[in-house]
């Protein structure tokens, strides 16, 4: 899973901690970087979520620590996908477990009418889906 920097050489894509203003810590964060030039930016399928996770923040934010992972499926699937145990799963098994899993917890949330549990596991399932499987080419 990478990509060409500007410079020509391979930009990687790792989790990272991404500082706001000092104060909010963001733990997990997909991001492309370039070993050659130091250059990073963030993981285009993730960008919008994590803007409008920082646009809550406001101009003088509390000091606080966020997981990236519990919020975006996608920082959640790279993070286990990058764990040793599944080096050697492909990430498409990966998110086929994850989305059966999704849809075992949706059954589960709608039959105890949880609408707010609900809501959050089609959010997650639409993090997952709403992306073309191309995104994970990581072989
Ligand atoms: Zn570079």
């Amino acid at each position: 899973m990478s990509k060409l920097c500007k410079c020509g050489h391979k930009m990687n894509i790792r989790l990272r901690t991404v500082i706001y203003k000092n104060r909010i810590e963001i733990d997990n964060v997909p991001i492309y970087t370039c070993d050659s030039c130091s250059k990073s930016e963030v993981f285009q399928p993730v960008k919008s979520e994590l803007t409008e996770l920082i646009s809550q923040f406001g101009s003088n934010p509390e000091k606080k620590q966020f997981f990236f992972n519990e919020t975006n499926e996608l920082a959640f699937l790279l993070m286990i996908a990058s764990q040793n145990e599944y080096k050697h799963t492909s990430v498409d098994k990966i998110l086929e477990y994850r989305i059966n899993e999704l849809l075992d917890l949706l059954l589960l949330a709608r039959s105890l009418q949880d609408d707010r549990w609900v809501e959050d596991i089609l959010k997650r399932l639409s993090q997952i889906t709403l992306q073309s499987l191309n995104t994970y080419d990581l072989t």
